[in-house]
């Protein structure tokens, strides 16, 4: 069965995935979502003998349904390989009575790695279809992860250039030393004097700027987005909650059939929602578990219905979910409104001028399936620390608000469901943070090095590729700007 893309802010009219995919947002401004959400077709018991690429075609297949076969397997195999550290792309370790999926083994030790490595794949495969002639523009807002993932993923890729806008103060010190290191002719990393919505907002504003869409069009340019609102970004996101439950049936930890919880550390709300697709897809999962840090929108969303961005931004030690406007939730708010388009549009123009909006409750009734909760700083290095000393198991940052919550939603339910929790980022990429959780009197005059070594000793674990490389590594990129100068600095780095 073909599936076909519509706005969520649209009439009900569609496009291929490809074009989806090439066009990052809908021109009225609206996500793109699928127009049914396809049912999987192998058994749990067959697709449990599959490797992660075998997988990952299986699940991707029933999406991107104008790829043909070669093209997907080929995507498949040129992003799930070597550049992994480990054959099983997303293995899982059993810590403290739950299932930490590792999301990280990729080139930039996040779990963005896990759809940017194949995005661009993806994207010069859809270029061809659609006999795009333009050279490719990524524009990306970031709060600290998806720059450099995209980078990575994009650098040198003929017919696409990369500009990534990151908040000059809001990311890690590795964060940033990642970045701007960053090698290929077609990256640009500007840093902004904001947040990452600001940043955020300023990209969307020109996705939407039809003028100038028409003048880089003249000069041979149309922009697309490697941000998690891109389907060809949540689709491979998919794959691992399938590829987790598997697994575990595979290990004998869960029979066939048994529900499992998954738990998220969410910021935009991609990767949650890639698990909520893999549940529709009918994967035995029951309940889903959002996990906030101290900017906790969500958690104030699921329990009064009221999505309220006006409050103070705050800087966590887990920058990657600081965030107050979660992209992606308009794709379920759009599913909750009945796939009503007009009332979505509604609700997300009150959101834009008013600062919030309140979902009704019959829409309230259908968030059954999701529990939120949120993680104070004090609580997270708590626990890292905590699993570190039970187990010697050392988690980061944006995990330790995962399994935080995690506890919180035992101690309020009862319930002893197995749980898978994804683990976001390695704790090599926000050391820092991590070792002050585990002794921050001992650590505190530590350099940042210092520390890496230290943790790889202490957690017994070799320093990833990734945190070798930028240690020695030259600054490539110094361009610092005003949130509201994005759009002429977009075309003065394309001239
Ligand atoms: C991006 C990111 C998140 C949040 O994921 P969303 O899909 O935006 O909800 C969590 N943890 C880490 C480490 C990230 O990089």
């Amino acid at each position: 069965m073909e599936v076909l893309y519509k706005s969520t802010r649209g009439n009900g009219d569609t496009v291929t995935a490809s074009q989806a995919i090439l066009k990052g947002l809908s021109s009225d401004g609206g996500l793109f979502v699928p127009d049914s959400i396809p049912k999987l077709e192998v058994s749990l018991e067959d697709l449990s003998k599959m490797t992660y690429q075998e997988v990952a075609y299986e699940v991707m297949k029933l999406f991107l349904s104008d790829f043909t076969e070669d093209e997907l397997k080929h995507c498949i195999n040129s992003a799930y390989d070597s550049k992994f550290d480990t054959e099983e792309i997303a293995p899982i370790v059993k810590a403290e009575g739950a299932y930490y999926l590792e999301l990280f083994h990729g080139s930039t030790i996040a779990f963005k790695d896990m759809a940017l490595s194949i995005l661009p794949h993806l994207l010069t495969t859809a270029a061809k279809k659609n006999q795009v002639k333009n050279e490719i523009v990524i524009l990306t807002a970031t709060s600290g992860d998806t720059g450099k993932a995209a980078m990575a993923g994009f650098a040198d890729v003929p017919g696409t250039r990369i500009i990534v806008f990151y908040p000059k103060n809001g990311v890690s010190p590795i964060q940033e030393k990642q970045m701007v290191t960053q090698k290929g002719s077609n990256t640009y990393v500007v840093g902004i004097t904001g947040n990452f919505d600001d940043a955020q907002t300023a990209v969307k504003n020109i996705f939407n700027d039809k003028e100038m869409a028409a003048e880089l069009n003249e000069a041979g340019f149309q922009f697309s987005s490697a941000n998690s609102i891109n389907i060809g970004r949540l689709v491979p996101q998919i794959v691992y909650y399938v590829y987790a439950y598997v697994t575990l049936l595979k290990n004998g930890e869960i029979q066939a059939g048994e529900q499992i919880n998954v738990d998220v550390p969410t910021g935009n709300f991609g990767n949650i929602l890639a698990a909520f697709y893999a549940k529709c897809m009918g994967l035995p999962i029951a309940k889903l578990i959002c996990a906030s840090n101290d900017n906790k929108v969500l958690y104030d969303f699921f329990t009064t219905g009221t999505y309220d961005r006006k409050r103070d931004f705050i800087l966590t030690s887990s920058p990657s979910m600081d965030i107050l406007i979660s992209s992606n939730l308009e794709r379920l708010i759009y599913r909750l409104a009945g796939e009503d388009g007009a009332k979505n549009r509604e609700f997300m123009k009150e959101l834009t001028g008013e600062g919030s909006y309140t979902i009704s409750e019959d829409m309230k009734k259908e968030l059954a399936d999701f529990y939120g909760n949120y993680a104070t700083e004090a609580e997270v290095a708590a626990t890292i620390s905590k699993i570190y000393s039970d187990t010697g198991y050392v988690i980061d940052t944006h995990t330790g608000v995962a399994a935080t919550v995690y506890n919180k939603y035992k101690q309020d339910t009862n319930d002893t469901t197995k749980t898978v929790i994804a683990s976001t980022a390695s704790p090599f990429k926000f050391t820092r943070n991590v070792m002050n959780a585990i002794d921050a009197e001992k650590y505190a005059s530590w350099s940042d090095f210092e520390l890496v070594d230290e943790l790889s000793k202490i957690a017994n674990v070799t320093v990833p590729n990734a945190i070798e490389e930028i240690r020695s590594a030259k600054v490539l990129h110094d361009l610092v700007v005003d949130a509201k100068d994005m759009p002429a600095t977009v075309k003065k780095l394309l001239k």
